[in-house]
């Protein structure tokens, strides 16, 4: 019996970027975008420039907004949130060929859940950061932080969670599109990438993908994620 995966030099597994890959934009810009708190761009410029950590940046962000705007913030998200084509196709999959699939994401626990909650991801297959609006201020907490291979500041740490997973025994393939897939995109054998992530693959000599729906990815995996 012939098997796609097959066509893989090992099994793969995918860990799967949220914010601005799963959803079409990065839903943490869209909120700052949308309620503007007097600081935020400056965070930005600093996170995508590396100079200040995903975690002090994003952080920094939520605390500039007060708790007590918990329900207007998730329901800006939840109902501004479009999810990329091709999403459910490659779940399936992923399924149909045992592939296991990770989502990864920077995001944070009160959107990303209520997103993917329509798709049946396991829940032990879904990393986040959390939230607590228990404060004067939106706190992030960190439950995946940076372990000891990693001073990246990464909140939440994808390169401990594609550790867990050696690259001996596994195809290791990254999905994303930004600053909180750098550190990843360095340790797997190939990254689908788009926007600011293909520009640091080709900046560093990354064997990636550009794409810019879930079938597009799909077409790649079918063919054992070569390029043509
Ligand atoms: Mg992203
Ligand atoms: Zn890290």
């Amino acid at each position: 019996m012939s098997h796609t995966t097959s066509q893989f030099p090992r099994p793969p597994v995918l860990f799967c970027d949220f914010d601005g890959t799963i959803t079409l934009s990065d839903n943490i810009v869209a909120v700052m975008k949308h309620f503007n708190p007097p600081g935020w761009e400056s965070i930005v410029r600093e996170i995508i420039s590396e100079s200040k950590t995903i975690q002090q940046g994003v952080g920094e962000m939520f605390a500039l907004l007060p708790s007590s705007m918990q329900d207007e913030v998730t329901s800006y998200i939840l109902n501004s949130a479009g999810i990329r084509d091709g999403f459910p196709e490659l779940l399936e999959w992923c399924k149909k060929h045992e592939v296991p699939f990770y989502v990864t994401s920077g995001g944070i626990d009160f959107f990303v859940y209520p997103l993917l909650a329509p798709y049946g991801i396991p829940a032990d297959h879904i990393y986040c950061n959390g939230s607590d609006f228990s404060g004067e201020n939106i706190a992030i907490t960190w439950p995946h932080s940076c372990d000891g291979e990693c001073d990246n500041g990464c909140g939440m740490c994808k390169t401990a969670v594609i550790r867990r997973f050696p690259k001996d025994s596994y195809y290791r393939i990254l999905i994303g599109d930004s600053v909180t897939d750098f550190a990843g995109a360095k340790l797997v054998d190939l990254v689908f990438s788009r926007s600011h992530l293909t520009d640091k693959c080709q900046e560093l000599g990354l064997p990636h993908i550009p794409f810019e729906t879930f079938h597009d990815i799909i077409r790649h995996l079918d063919l054992g994620g070569r390029q043509s």
